[in-house]
């Protein structure tokens, strides 16, 4: 009796130990998800693919930092103008969208070190009468909601002359329907969406250069920080620019 307690004792131990040796497997189960919030009509920064899953350089540089970070990454498609808030509000842990650096969205959130430049340009239709930014006085421009674009052609035109979209392809396809005389938007969806749609392009004059990061909540700083340090790895092994080179063509 007293040899089969000391068995179930030590297969006691086994078990005890087998479960503790276990533990690996267990938290990989639980694996953290990073949950990223976008506006997937801003190609190639994101997209829908032809197959239904997002794409693009926000969301290969997003899945590059979560894997560093043993993170699963999980992607939340919205309005461009409701990111701030829900980093803000918690609902997403960070959004990469394309977006710039500005004093005034710094006061709601912080943002990481940048990783790419954009620039604000003008998309008009290929028979149109403007020809340089000073043609655009009096005329009905299409933004994205919320967007620099929207902010800097609301002071200069006037909220009157400006028109707001949800999204890029949006403001495109009022464009394409006269519903708007141009459309100010960042210069590389500005590329995709001429390239996307007949009768479109872009002048020559561009209105403002700037910084793209990602957004994260203020308290979060454990996130940025690690966002940081996986970014500047990525940065310094040349997979930012290849992620970059695969969706822009060196021109
Ligand atoms: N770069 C612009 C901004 O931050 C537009 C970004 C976007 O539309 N996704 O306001």
């Amino acid at each position: 009796m007293k040899k089969l307690l000391a068995v179930l004792m030590a297969l006691t131990l086994v078990f005890a130990f087998a479960a503790c040796t276990k533990q690996p497997a267990d938290t990989d189960d639980a694996q953290k998800t990073l949950i990223m919030g976008t506006n997937a009509a801003f190609p190639p920064y994101e997209f829908v693919a032809d197959d239904g899953s997002f794409a693009g350089i926000d969301v290969e540089i997003a899945q590059a930092v979560a894997e560093k970070l043993g993170m699963k990454l999980e992607i939340k498609d919205m309005e461009f103008n409701s990111l701030i808030s829900a980093v803000q509000g918690g609902s997403i842990d960070i959004a990469l969208a394309g977006m710039t650096v500005t004093d005034e969205r710094k006061e709601s959130v912080n943002f990481s070190d940048t990783y790419a430049k954009g620039v604000q340009v003008v998309i008009v239709k290929a028979d149109s009468a403007i020809a340089t930014v000073d043609d655009l006085d009096g005329k009905t421009v299409g933004v994205q909601a919320g967007t620099t674009g929207d902010i800097y052609c609301t002071e200069d035109y006037g909220q009157d002359n400006v028109k707001q979209f949800n999204n890029g392809a949006l403001a495109i396809q009022a464009l394409l329907n006269d519903q708007v005389d141009c459309v100010v938007i960042d210069n590389e969806p500005a590329k995709a969406f001429v390239a996307a749609n007949e009768g479109l392009k872009i002048l020559d004059t561009s209105y403002a250069d700037e910084d793209y990061a990602a957004a994260i909540a203020k308290e979060n700083t454990e996130l940025l920080d690690s966002f940081n340090k996986a970014l500047a790895e990525l940065k310094a092994d040349g997979t930012i620019d290849k992620i970059v080179e695969k969706y822009i063509n060196a021109d």
